[in-house]
């Protein structure tokens, strides 16, 4: 679920579909993890209103990429934050994955 398993629309692209790459919730610029989950204004929005947006940006200071700052997060985060740091992860990755 975290490693390479999300059909991001530059993913797809490697894969020949034919699709545009442009996130489907901004459409300012290519999809991929990093955009979908940290970068994309409407991620942004989602953090800011689960109260976890410092928590992630902070994240982004020092994780190399997208599979380092999830594993981060999930061994930071305690309790309620960690689970609804999750559920989001989750929900992004089902609605992507559709
Ligand atoms: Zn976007």
């Amino acid at each position: 679920m975290v490693r390479g398993g999300l059909p991001t629309r530059d993913r797809l692209q490697q894969k020949w579909v034919p699709c545009t790459d442009l996130c489907p919730h901004c459409e300012t610029t290519y999809e991929n993890e990093w955009h979908l989950f940290i970068s994309c204004t409407k991620a942004r929005e989602v953090w800011l209103r689960a109260d976890l947006w410092e928590v992630v940006r902070s994240l982004t200071a020092t994780a190399v990429g997208f599979v380092e700052l999830i594993f981060s997060a999930l061994t930071t985060l305690e309790g309620e934050r960690k689970q609804d740091f999750v559920m989001i992860y989750i929900m992004v990755f089902m609605e992507t994955a559709e």
